[in-house]
């Protein structure tokens, strides 16, 4: 396992840091490394260099001048790397399940995922359906959403080649941990302000089966330090000082 903190910026030691760490399952070739890639803002490769075992990208970003540390952890999606999975999995704050939209086999093993995901730990999970630049859809975006549904979960469509709603999605899951419990901003509020913090332009649509927002925070395990966030003390919220 190597540890790939090229995009680790350098923190304030007087700040507290609150760290998450956020999980990608889901078969081999889904585009679990592209969607993390993309979330790392590294370009699009078309390159297909299968994962081995487990692997992890380090993402700061800002709340209100705060630093909170994601973690991004890259799984194999191949059966003889499963094993190595759960001791990964707990303590997770998120699971990203992911799935090709056009290959039907990867979300007919959705499922399979979940239940894996289950017996190991109650996490928060994310259903994503990657790959929507792609003609040859074999899954459609109601079948997702009926699954995500059933499953009481969070759903979104992404294109990791053309980077449609990756954003959209991060921020939306990343507002969801605990470290935004307790804050009076609704979650689009807080949505909007991470993204303005963090320099991403919001010009996308958030495609959604249900509200994770309404979830109790307390599903949702924390590794390290968390609490909530408030404005940081003497500075004003969003005065991007
Ligand atoms: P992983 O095995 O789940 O990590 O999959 P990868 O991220 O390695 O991607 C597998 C292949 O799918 C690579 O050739 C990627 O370039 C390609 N790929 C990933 N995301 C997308 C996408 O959104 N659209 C298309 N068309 N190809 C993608
Ligand atoms: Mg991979």
């Amino acid at each position: 396992m190597t540890e790939q903190d090229s995009n680790e910026d350098s923190v304030d030691n007087s700040v507290s840091v609150t760290r998450h760490k956020i999980i990608f399952v889901g078969d081999a070739s889904v585009g679990k490394t592209t969607i993390i890639s993309r979330i790392m803002d590294n370009p699009y490769s078309d390159v297909y260099e299968p994962s081995i075992g487990v692997d992890f990208m380090s993402k700061n970003i800002k709340y209100h001048g705060q630093n909170i540390k994601l973690q991004m952890w890259d799984t194999a999606g191949q059966e003889k790397y499963k094993g190595l999975i759960p001791s990964y999995v707990r303590n997770s704050s998120i699971v990203f399940v992911v799935y090709d939209v056009s290959v039907k086999t990867s979300f007919d093993n959705i499922p399979k995922w979940i239940t894996f995901i289950k017996s190991i730990e109650n996490n928060t999970l994310v259903l994503c359906g990657n790959k929507i630049d792609l003609s040859n859809r074999e899954v459609t975006k109601e079948e997702g959403e009926a699954l995500a549904q059933k499953e009481g979960i969070s759903f979104f469509e992404v294109s990791a080649k053309t980077d449609e709603n990756i954003k959209n999605m991060f921020y939306n899951v990343v507002a969801d941990l605990p470290t935004f419990a307790g804050n009076s901003d609704n979650k689009q509020n807080i949505i909007q302000e991470l993204m303005q913090e963090n320099g991403v332009e919001n010009t996308e649509e958030g495609i959604k089966a249900n509200d994770p927002g309404q979830k109790p925070a307390s599903k949702i395990n924390v590794d390290g330090e968390s609490k909530p966030v408030e404005p940081a003390k003497g500075k004003k919220k969003n005065c991007g000082c």
